[in-house]
């Protein structure tokens, strides 16, 4: 029986808390559904989709519908299915949206929406203190989740920065001879990041969960 949460019990989210994965988890994804705006789908909906394709469950961890209602997709002990390369040690959270009636990409979140994955995906930072955030677009030239992750939720994404600073600051602590500089750390993982980008390398159609 899946968690359902909305306006009013979204603050419950916070307060009981998210199941936390048994997975290590390194980076949470935003995508959306690929379907037009207004159109409700549900998670069972998308569940239904991806087994006809023949996969186990829904690719997403957690689908976030029209009226902000969040539903728990596929369990997070277990890998998803929803960025090639990255499946392992990820969340997926989807939106329902993401077209216009052209089926064009458009940032179509309703305003429950906008209101469900700002909690959700504070949550989930809270939960995984040092994941990182991400849109489906930042990995793959695909136009999900149709908006700019890093630009729209920056003040969580601050956040994982501030950790950054606190374990710099710790490993300053630890090591306090011969401590690089911040910019020396924060560059070191770039460099890492980058690094993994380019190994990874997805192309146009490795996108298994977006149609879009
Ligand atoms: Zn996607």
């Amino acid at each position: 029986m899946p968690v359902k949460l909305n306006q009013n019990n979204m603050a419950n989210i916070i307060l009981n808390g998210l199941t936390k994965s048994k997975r290590p988890i390194d980076r949470i994804f935003l995508h959306c559904s690929a379907t037009p705006e207004d159109r409700d789908v549900s998670g069972d909906d998308i569940r239904q989709w991806h087994k006809n394709k023949g996969w186990r469950d829904i690719g997403y961890h957690y689908v976030v519908r029209l009226d902000g209602t969040v539903e728990e997709g596929r369990s997070v002990n277990l890998d998803g299915a929803h960025a090639r390369g990255y499946n392992q040690g990820s969340i997926a959270v989807c939106y329902i949206g993401g077209l216009n009636k052209d089926f064009d990409p458009k940032d179509t979140r309703t305003e429950p929406q906008l209101y469900a994955l700002y909690n959700l995906l504070l949550g989930l930072t809270e939960i995984y203190p040092k994941a990182t955030l991400h849109g489906h677009n930042e990995f793959s030239s695909k136009a999900c989740p149709s908006f700019n992750v890093q630009e729209q939720y920056s003040s969580l994404i601050n956040k994982t920065t501030q950790i950054m600073i606190d374990d710099f600051q710790t490993d300053v602590q630890d090591h306090e001879e011969g401590a690089d500089s911040f910019a020396d750390f924060v560059n070191d993982l770039t460099e890492d990041k980058a690094n993994e980008n380019a190994v990874c390398g997805i192309d146009d159609d490795d996108c298994e969960a977006c149609g879009a």
